[in-house]
């Protein structure tokens, strides 16, 4: 509890504006950006941070966070917004209604800021730990009126010329009710199809679609590798940084959210810290490559989580099964970063990595 009331104290005397390290960011200030990582840990808001930071003895990696800002998640139908309207908004600086992929209110196609990326010559990528045409991916490359139309979301794999995914959901490439087998149309575009973290692994150059499970992976207390997003962001990043115009991949912890819907604080804390795995190995990146931006954010908070004092033995509460409302922080680090503080709204993201990024 009390690791807490610092940092709300601050955020509250600083008009919600935190500037956790003005010299190192000072010094990445001038260098233009060329490499944009944007994380999303589905379903992660401020308390789902706190529980993971309790439980660990270390300081987390999202710790070294350079500035943090807020961002506002109301969709443009609800107050409420669900992972493909947030996923949306964070990619196409578009609000939406519920449910939408990729498409406006109108439903009209939007554009992302990947799809820009990868028509501006730059490398692209995604990853996640649900199937790859969950909201949260499919937001960055697809456009259908209706988050559960799976199938088509992956044809529309085939439209952008992104260089590298990786997550579950193979049977919608391979078992599909058209009777197509995408992967056999991606390996006439050039894709290197691989099916395991090994095969993954052997890869060192080129396009590559990673399809390791038949829909999620396992959740972390269900036996997935603890190191598969942090490798998998590696491996992309080795990947995207050989493209000398630069790169945007998104990396999506997908599971805290699963954890919120479930009240399950021990899959909550397991999962974030998994997230943070891969934040790590984002900033490390940019450390190493100047005029690398790495975003960390949410599309919205889920499960209401509260830290109460325990005087009753409750350490942890649920206030709902659903998502909420509440603001998302923003968790910036690299070139770039200090353009991601104040109170924003979600599409306001997208928008300032576009000025940044796609000069
Ligand atoms: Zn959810």
């Amino acid at each position: 509890m009390k690791k807490w009331i610092l940092p709300l104290a601050a955020l509250m005397l600083a008009g919600l504006f935190v500037q956790c390290k003005p010299k190192a960011a000072a010094e990445t200030a001038e260098i233009p950006v060329k490499n944009v990582i944007l994380l999303i840990g589905d379903g992660m808001g401020l308390a789902q941070l706190g529980a993971a930071m309790e439980s660990s003895d270390l300081p987390l990696a999202i710790e070294r966070a350079q500035f943090v800002g807020l961002q506002k998640t109301a969709s443009a139908s609800d107050r409420v917004t669900d992972s493909a309207a947030a996923g949306t908004a964070l990619a196409t600086g578009t609000k939406t209604y519920n449910g939408a992929i990729g498409v406006g209110p109108d439903t009209t196609r939007l554009v992302s800021i990947l799809e820009k990326a990868a028509a501006d010559g730059l490398s692209t990528g995604l990853v996640a730990t649900y199937r790859i045409t969950h909201a949260t991916p499919a937001s960055f490359i697809a456009h259908v009126p209706d988050r559960d139309n799976e199938e088509a979301i992956a044809a529309q794999f085939l439209d952008t010329d992104i260089t590298f995914f990786a997550g579950g959901g193979r049977r919608m490439f391979e078992q599909r009710k058209d009777g197509l087998n995408l992967s056999d149309e991606l390996r006439a575009k050039g894709y290197q199809i691989v099916y395991t973290q090994e095969e993954l692994n052997g890869i060192a150059s080129g396009k590559v679609a990673a399809l390791l499970a038949n829909s999620h992976l396992p959740e972390i207390l269900g036996g997935r590798d603890p190191m598969y997003l942090a490798r998998t962001t590696d491996k992309a990043l080795e990947i995207l940084s050989q493209n000398g115009k630069g790169f945007f991949v998104m990396i999506e912890g997908s599971m805290i959210d699963g954890g919120g819907h479930d009240n399950d604080i021990d899959k909550v804390i397991a999962e974030t810290l998994d997230f943070d795995r891969a934040v790590g190995r984002a900033f490390d990146f940019a450390d190493a490559h100047p005029g690398t931006l790495v975003v960390v954010t949410a599309d919205h908070e889920t499960g209401g989580l509260t830290i109460p004092a325990n005087g009753r033995g409750v350490e942890y509460l649920f206030g709902t099964e659903g998502h909420t409302a509440t603001p998302i922080p923003v968790y910036v680090y690299g070139a770039g970063a200090e353009s991601f503080t104040g109170v924003m709204k979600n599409t306001d993201i997208p928008k300032r990595i576009e000025t940044l990024l796609l000069h």
